[in-house]
């Protein structure tokens, strides 16, 4: 008897396609699946390791996590809907080794282990066009230990490889006269190796931030150099805010204002780059300026529209998030959502970027939704039918955005309790 199960190849295991696979396999009659994973265990880049540039098998090593990393956002808004997180009386900003617990209990939960292939990495993907139009995906996959090469056709394809491996490095005039060490941002782990030494950290987000204040608890001076407003980092004797770094001469950095400093250390802290080398040249992606196109809802190929990209948002809830975009695919693959045509498709997402770059917003930071984040959560989870965001979690992200820009240092001493989907209680423990 012919298998007319539709058959979904999912790339990754970490949360965005473990949360698919939660939602594919909730559906057995209907799909088969198989996960591929190349690490040798399933959590992304919540599985720290200490290697920093190529693991066992001379891959790149995929995961940024470095040794000390807490949650920037409490855990009480991080977790999927329907699996909260067990320990309700621990911190809110918990260490990623309990994120990382998290994700396993989850894929231990939903018995998502049978379908994913570990050590396995997807190293091409090949559209197949039929005569009747239809394409399907011929994906080629390696067995690591082995080698072992096998393609196999699967009728849709999700791409949930993540995107914090490949680190954006700007060009810097003279960076090749350095004689310190220097290093993007996925690949630090500790500060103890900065003890005593002057260190120059470029770029002020997230990261920037994170490790500029851990660095600081070694480092003998920290210039944490940006092009933003000035952060209240007041308790840090040791940090110094500058602009941009201009140009480098063997030590000396000169930045922005001409003003200049020896240094010995130097660590990027500049974003990162979406890339997607397994993905056949035939499928026009286009990544340029750290924007992922032509993807309709920020989730589906416009020209083909069973190839999904999740995670390719910024300033979110991502675990949450997923799991709306998670039946926001199965609504598309089950005829419950209606496309408009590939045409309407492009237009429309046209004249969104225009909206969006006339608004002052640059290509750049098409991806980072921040306060668009919350339409858009309301917008796919009304298409297919599924509750959004309940309102407290954006009442309790304000909160966390007030404390982190009052006091960056303190704000993970936060402990917040959800009471209902309108209101929460928050208390202050200090560490
Ligand atoms: C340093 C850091 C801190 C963060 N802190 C937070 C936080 O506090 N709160 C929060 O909500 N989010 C945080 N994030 C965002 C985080 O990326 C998301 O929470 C989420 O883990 C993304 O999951 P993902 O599955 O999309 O990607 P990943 O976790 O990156 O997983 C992708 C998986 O795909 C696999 N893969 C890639 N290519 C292939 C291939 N060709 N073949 C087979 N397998 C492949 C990888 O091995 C990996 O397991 C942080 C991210 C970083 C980098």
């Amino acid at each position: 008897m012919p298998n007319t199960k539709t058959r979904i190849a999912i790339v990754g295991a970490g949360v965005a396609g473990l949360v698919v696979a939660r939602h594919i396999t909730s559906k057995l009659d209907t799909y088969s699946l198989t996960v591929f994973e190349q690490n040798d265990q399933i959590g992304g880049t919540w599985v720290y390791t200490d290697e920093t540039h190529f693991n066992k098998h001379g891959l790149p090593v995929h995961s940024s996590m470095y040794k000390n990393l807490r949650t920037n956002f409490p855990k009480e808004v991080m977790q999927i809907p329907e699996f909260p997180f067990k320990d309700d009386d621990s911190m809110s900003y918990i260490h990623h080794s309990a994120i990382k617990q998290y994700i396993l209990d989850y894929a231990g939960h939903f018995n998502l282990y049978p379908y994913i292939k570990l050590n396995t990495l997807v190293k091409h993907v090949e559209p197949e066009v039929l005569t009747n139009g239809q394409t399907l995906w011929a994906l080629t996959h390696v067995d690591l230990n082995t080698k072992a090469e096998t393609t196999k056709t699967y009728d849709a394809v999700m791409v949930c490889s993540g995107h914090y491996t490949v680190g954006h490095i700007p060009h810097i005039p003279g960076i090749e006269s350095f004689h310190g060490d220097h290093i993007h941002s996925h690949q630090y782990r500790i500060p103890e190796v900065y003890a005593g030494k002057k260190v120059c950290i470029l770029g002020a987000s997230w990261s920037g931030i994170d490790i500029a204040l851990e660095v600081a608890q070694y480092a003998d001076k920290v210039y944490l150099s940006h092009n933003s407003e000035p952060i209240d980092l007041s308790m840090f004797v040791n940090i110094e805010q500058r602009v941009g770094v201009a140009s480098i001469q063997g030590d000396l950095f000169t930045f922005l204002d001409d003003s200049s400093a020896e240094m010995d250390s130097f660590i990027y802290c500049t974003g990162y780059k979406f890339t997607y080398p397994f993905i056949s040249a035939k499928v026009e992606i286009r990544t340029d300026d750290n924007h992922v196109e032509p993807i309709y809802k920020h989730l589906v190929h416009m020209d083909h529209t069973n190839l999904f990209f999740v995670d390719l948002l910024d300033f979110v809830i991502p675990f949450p998030l997923f799991h709306i975009q998670a039946q926001y695919i199965l609504g598309i693959l089950e005829g419950r959502i209606q496309l408009p045509s590939p045409q309407q498709m492009h237009e429309e997402y046209e004249s969104e970027k225009k909206s969006l770059l006339d608004q002052g917003i640059p290509i750049r930071q098409i991806n980072k939704l921040k306060d668009r984040q919350w339409a858009y959560y309301d917008e796919i989870a009304a298409a297919v039918n599924v509750p959004s965001f309940p309102p407290v979690m954006r009442k309790i992200t304000n909160h966390v955005n007030e404390m982190r820009e009052t006091n960056i240092t303190e704000y993970k001493n936060y402990k917040y309790r959800i009471i209902d989907s309108e209101n929460f209680s928050v208390s202050y423990k200090s560490c």
